[in-house]
């Protein structure tokens, strides 16, 4: 069996190859750098990670970028509100975000663009747009047209009565048809700006996209990934931009999109309020915990996020590290198991992976010749790596429950618990009081707060 991939431009399972064998190339949509990451924009992250290592094995080179929007309206808005340079802010998130990948065992991409690194590119872009009559400008504005392009909305299969809808934004007066979407705009006073052929202002977001696309890996690429919330408007007009730009010719031969997370049966959505942000939860939980529940659905499904759905990962490594420290006599090499890759051969099929992990496991547990032993051993350790598991040595996995790392995750529980209290969340509060009793973690209200303290374990 070869790679397949479900391609949602096709909307069909299709085998993958690289256009060409020498180079294959991957642009991830990556994180616009205002705050600290939700753990739903995480996801594509960790699976496409998983697939970039599975694209190494497989056709021996990989060119995989993943950008970063360091120029946003968002942006502006957090670096006013906190009275500081807007590159305090995108220094500080940026930051926060390769640490928080890299505890969730993210690899870092190969490439990481910075969007005001390419106003050069992205400005050439527009201007190559303009020339050949698929953008216009007006009042300081360079905005796509998008009746000049016939394949407009293939990718998302809208109508244009939907895309319009979609689009989330005002009609503003110098838009010649509503669903034209802006290329440039011009920054006025102190907000970032950069000088251009229709005066000083700043790129939009899709365009970024596209022209840092093309800088690093080409006009044509082989997968475009990114949440299925991005495939409209921001990938149909990634699309757009850039198969205009380069005379029709496709950008991303596969395209694909990872499902959200649920959160109590509601959409994962910024304004409803239900954050959980990575860098809290990598603190408050195992960060392996977090990658194991993330992999635990098929990426193109909805995952309804919860804490019975991390303790259930928690209790699942806890299993899996027991095998490995039982079997810590056995030599052993690791090595990825056939099976395990044509599990993720399958459109990256992790919860069959994770079965996969589990059955080896189970075997394991029954073993009792030294070779049988080193050979699961060997299976476990190497289907561990590629799904980026099973990686520390088993004590590491257990000690989580000593040392100042721990201290500050049950502190993070404990402001948890304080904040579902002041929520009414009271059900959640006993959970955490539960949870931590269990570790055997004793709370006690003071004058001063909450103080706890380490009591018989159980
Ligand atoms: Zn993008």
């Amino acid at each position: 069996m070869s790679l397949h991939l479900f391609n949602s431009l096709t909307r069909r399972v299709e085998a993958f190859q690289p256009a060409d064998p020498a180079r294959t190339t991957m642009y991830v949509c990556g994180p616009t750098v205002y705050n600290y990451v939700h753990i739903g924009n995480a996801r594509g992250p960790v699976v496409f990670g998983v697939l970039a290592d599975l694209l190494r094995r497989r056709f021996g080179t990989l060119a995989y970028a993943r950008n970063i929007t360091d120029v946003d309206d968002k942006i502006n808005a957090a670096a006013s509100e906190a009275g500081v340079p807007i590159g305090d802010i995108t220094g500080r998130y940026a930051r926060a975000y390769r640490e928080d990948m890299a505890a969730l065992g993210v690899p870092p991409p190969d490439l990481e663009p910075e969007a005001t690194a390419h106003i050069g590119p992205i400005i050439s872009m527009i201007e190559r747009l303009v020339e050949s009559g698929h953008a216009y400008v007006a009042e300081g504005h360079a905005l796509f047209s998008v009746a000049s392009f016939d394949r407009y909305g293939a990718l998302s299969r809208r109508d244009p009565d939907d895309m319009l809808a979609g689009a989330r934004v005002d009609v503003a007066p110098y838009k010649r048809d509503p669903g034209d979407f802006v290329l440039w705009k011009p920054s006025t006073g102190d907000l970032p700006g950069w000088d251009s052929p229709w005066g000083r202002g700043r790129p939009g977001w899709h365009i970024e996209c596209s022209a840092m696309a093309a800088a690093h890996l080409g006009e044509t690429i082989d997968i475009h990934a990114g949440g299925v919330d991005l495939q409209f408007p921001h990938h149909e007009n990634e699309i757009a931009q850039s198969e205009c730009a380069h005379g029709g010719r496709p950008f991303a031969r596969f395209w694909l999109h990872n499902g959200m997370l649920n959160f109590g049966g509601a959409k994962m959505s910024k304004s409803l309020g239900n954050i959980e942000k990575v860098h809290d939860l990598v603190r408050a939980h195992p960060p392996e915990a977090l990658r194991h529940a993330l992999l635990s659905a098929h990426y193109r499904q909805p995952l309804d996020w919860s804490d019975g759905l991390i303790e259930q990962s928690v209790r699942t490594l806890d299993r899996l590290y027991g095998t490995l420290r039982d079997l810590g006599d056995a030599p052993a090499v690791p090595a990825i198991p056939a099976a395990l890759d044509a599990a993720l051969d399958d459109d990256l099929n992790t919860p069959q992976a994770l079965a996969e992990i589990a059955r080896i496991a189970g075997e394991a547990r029954k073993a009792t010749s030294p070779d049988e032993r080193s050979r699961l051993k060997s299976e476990l350790l190497g289907a561990g790596i590629a799904l980026g598991l099973l990686q520390q040595d088993p004590a590491a996995w257990f000690a989580r429950g000593a040392g100042n790392q721990d201290d500050a995750r049950i502190q993070a529980l404990i402001d948890e618990r304080i904040g579902a209290k002041q929520a009414r969340d009271f059900a959640r509060a006993d959970a955490i009081r539960d949870r931590l009793a269990a570790e055997g973690i004793l709370l006690e209200d003071t004058p001063q707060g909450v103080r706890w303290k380490r009591g018989l374990s159980h």
